[in-house]
């Protein structure tokens, strides 16, 4: 399975591509992750990432690109793929293309994640990530047992700083801007599938796997 994530920030496309990278046995290839990871390490392209990410805007194509290929060679991603948050826009969707024309290896679906932005603004500004784990929770909808402690590794609560709400407004014009074209882009290739990004995580996984079938 050859699969990509589409959707707005704060949909829940990381929670579902856990589920269905096990589901399917395929590597999850966040470029969120990738870059985050990154910045945790004080690598150079986690210096350069940093900038646009705590802005909310995209890291260069010319940097996000080559560094989704890269990750494609690797052995796990040979017999199949989730890419999450990547591509983000027309070009990156095009890159991707010729990538997957090359080895011969055409995605085989795209699942694009719907939800609106009253619902994604009440997501993401709730939002906190544990240090130690990664794990995320919600200061409301999914409070944890002791504020500001991960219910799972006990490890540090904290807000991604491109989820405050100065940075959020603009994710989402970025994502209208930039994003959303790749959702026709792939509708008129007949690969999109869609499904609500409203509801428990166990009936959305539920759906998704019904909508890959
Ligand atoms: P995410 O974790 O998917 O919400 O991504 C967090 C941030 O990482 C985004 O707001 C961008 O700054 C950067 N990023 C992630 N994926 C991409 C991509 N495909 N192209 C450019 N920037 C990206």
């Amino acid at each position: 399975m050859r699969l990509i994530l589409v959707g707005p920030p704060g949909a829940g496309k990381g929670t579902q591509a856990v589920h269905l990278a096990s589901h399917f046995s395929i590597p999850h290839i966040s470029t969120g992750d990738i870059f985050r990871l990154n910045i945790k390490g004080e690598t150079e392209l986690g210096l350069l990432a940093k900038s646009y990410m705590d802005a909310g805007n995209l890291v260069p194509d010319s940097v996000t690109n080559d560094m989704v290929a890269d990750r494609l060679t690797h052995d796990d991603a040979k017999s199949g793929f989730l890419l999450d948050g990547y591509p983000r826009n027309i070009d990156q969707a095009d890159f991707l293309k010729a990538v997957l024309e090359k080895s011969n290896t055409p995605l085989d679906a795209v699942l694009e994640f719907k939800l609106e932005n009253a619902e994604i603004i009440k997501r993401l500004s709730g939002r906190r990530v544990c240090r130690g784990c990664g794990a995320t929770s919600h200061v409301i909808f999914d409070a944890p047992k002791v504020s500001g402690i991960c219910d799972s590794c006990g490890g540090e609560l904290y807000q991604r700083p491109d989820d405050a709400e100065s940075v959020i407004a603009n994710r989402l014009a970025v994502y209208a801007e930039q994003t959303e074209p790749i959702i026709n882009y792939y509708k008129s290739s007949g690969l999109l599938k869609t499904i609500s990004a409203v509801g428990d995580v166990s009936d959305i996984a539920a759906s998704a796997i019904a909508a890959l079938k």
